[in-house]
C-alpha cells in the first residue's frame, strides 16, 4: 500500500535521463552547465584540509548563520536573529519538506498556486493534510478573487514562489496588498515564501517577504545557496522564520539531517564575503536575452520571463501533440530536452508550453538554438 499512489518520479529526473540517454543537450532539468567560481572551488579545496569536517550545530555553522543575517540586511533592511530565525537546510527542498512535515496536521488544507513546481504536495500527503491547487491565470498572474473564494476555516498555508518556477514571472506590489488583506482575514493561516531565485530578477527588483512587515510573523522564507552560488549539487539553502515556528520546525529537522554538510557550510560563509548578490541578477538577464535573440527566428513563442533561469515557450505554431510527448519527441528528433508544463499542473492543463533552462555556457545555448531554429 503506498503512502503517496500518485506521486511519480519527478519530470526533472524522467528528462535529465531521457537526454543522457539519446545524448540531447540537457536544458530540462535546472542547473548550470558552466564552471563553478573559482574563487569558491579555491576556499574548498584549501577546506579539505583543514578541521572543518565534523558536525557544525544544529540550525547551522555560527559564521555562517551571521552571514546571512547580515546578507538579508543588507539586501531587504530586515533584522533577523542568527540564533533563534534562520535554519541551515539540506537545499530549498529539505527546507520546505520539514517545514510542512512540522507544521501540518491532518485535514489541515494548504493552497498552492499551478504551475506549481514539484516538491510542495509530498510532504503535505504525508502530513495527511491536502493540497488545494488554484491554478493562475493563464498569463500566470494570480487570480486573488479565487484564491480567496479557495480559503476557508480549514486553511493552515498557503505556498508562494516567487520569483516562480517554472513561469519566471514575479510578484509585484499589487499581489503582496491582495495577499496581505486576504492573510489579514485568516490570522491563523502560515506563508511558506519559496524564494530560491530571490537574486535572479530582471528589470524590476525582486518583492521579498523580508519586506512585507505585515507578514513577518507567520511567514517561512526559503533560499537556495544551490541556485544563488551556481552549486546546485551542493544542497545547500536556509530558511528564516520566527522563532515560535522555527521551534517546531527545528524538532523535525534534527532528525531529519541534524546538521547540514558542514565543508559546503563553512565554504558558503567564506565565499559569501566575495560575491555581489546584485552581480547574479544581470550575469543571468545577460543569459537570457541571448537565448532569447537566438530563438527569435525559430517558430517557438517566447512567453516573458521575470526572474528565474527558465525561459517558458509556446510550440502551438509546430505540432498539436501534448506537451510531454512533444517533449520527448524533442529529445529523440532534434537532441534537445525541455520540460512539459503540464506536469506542473495538478489536473495536467496543456497549453502547448515547454521551459528550457538558460543557465547554461553560450556554446551550448548557441548549438541547442540552432537545433530548435531547424523546427
Ligand atoms: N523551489 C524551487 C522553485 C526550485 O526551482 C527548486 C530547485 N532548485 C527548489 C525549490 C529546490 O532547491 P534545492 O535544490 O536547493 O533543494
Ligand atoms: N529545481 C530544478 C528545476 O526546476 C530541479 C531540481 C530537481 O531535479 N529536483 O529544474
Amino acid at each position: 500500500m503506498s503512502k503517496l499512489p500518485n506521486v511519480t518520479t519527478s519530470i526533472f529526473t524522467v528528462m535529465s535521463k531521457m537526454a543522457a540517454e539519446y545524448n540531447a543537450i540537457n536544458l530540462s532539468q535546472g542547473f548550470p552547465n558552466f564552471p563553478v567560481d573559482e574563487r569558491l572551488t579555491q576556499i574548498v579545496s584549501q577546506l579539505a584540509h583543514e578541521d572543518v569536517h565534523q558536525y557544525t550545530p544544529m540550525s547551522g555553522y555560527p559564521p555562517l548563520l551571521a552571514k546571512i543575517a547580515t546578507l538579508v540586511k543588507t539586501a531587504y533592511n530586515r533584522n533577523i536573529l542568527p540564533d533563534t530565525e534562520i535554519l541551515i537546510t539540506a537545499g530549498a527542498t529539505q527546507a520546505i519538506f520539514t517545514t510542512l512535515l512540522a507544521l501540518l496536521k491532518p485535514d489541515d488544507e494548504v493552497i498552492i498556486l499551478d504551475p506549481s513546481y514539484d516538491c510542495y504536495e509530498a510532504p503535505i500527503l504525508l502530513s495527511q493534510a491536502k493540497p488545494i491547487h488554484i491554478a493562475l491565470n493563464d498569463d500566470y498572474t494570480p487570480n486573488w478573487k479565487i484564491i480567496a473564494n479557495a480559503f476557508s476555516d480549514k486553511t493552515k498555508m498557503i505556498i508562494i514562489n516567487n520569483p516562480h518556477n517554472p513561469t519566471g514571472k514575479i510578484l509585484n506590489e499589487s499581489d503582496f496588498e491582495n495577499l496581505e488583506a486576504l492573510l489579514e482575514k485568516y490570522p491563523d493561516v502560515l506563508l511558506l515564501s519559496d524564494e530560491v531565485y530571490e537574486y535572479i530578477t530582471f528589470e524590476q527588483k525582486h518583492l521579498s517577504t523580508h519586506t512585507r512587515t505585515k507578514l513577518l510573523d507567520r511567514c517561512i522564507m526559503v533560499s537556495s545557496f544551490g541556485k544563488s552560488f551556481h552549486v546546485t549539487g551542493w544542497k545547500i539553502g536556509y530558511l528564516v522564520a520566527p522563532e515560535y515556528l522555527m521551534k517546531e520546525i527545528k524538532k523535525a529537522h534534527q532528525f531529519l539531517v541534524f546538521s547540514v554538510n558542514s565543508i559546503c557550510q563553512v565554504a558558503v560563509s567564506k565565499y559569501i564575503d566575495l560575491v555581489d548578490v546584485n552581480e547574479i541578477g544581470s550575469f543571468y538577464q545577460e543569459k537570457r536575452d541571448y537565448f532569447r535573440a537566438l530563438l527569435q527566428n525559430s517558430k517557438f513563442e517566447l512567453m516573458p520571463c521575470e526572474g528565474t533561469y527558465f525561459q517558458v515557450v509556446s510550440y502551438a505554431k509546430i505540432s498539436n501533440e501534448n506537451d510531454v510527448d512533444f517533449c520527448k519527441r524533442l529529445i529523440t528528433d532534434y537532441g534537445v530536452a525541455a520540460i512539459p508544463i503540464s506536469t506542473f499542473y495538478a489536473d495536467g492543463k496543456d497549453l502547448k508550453l515547454i521551459r528550457f533552462c538558460f543557465a547554461k555556457d553560450n556554446h551550448t545555448l548557441e548549438e541547442a538554438a540552432k537545433r530548435l531554429c531547424e523546427i
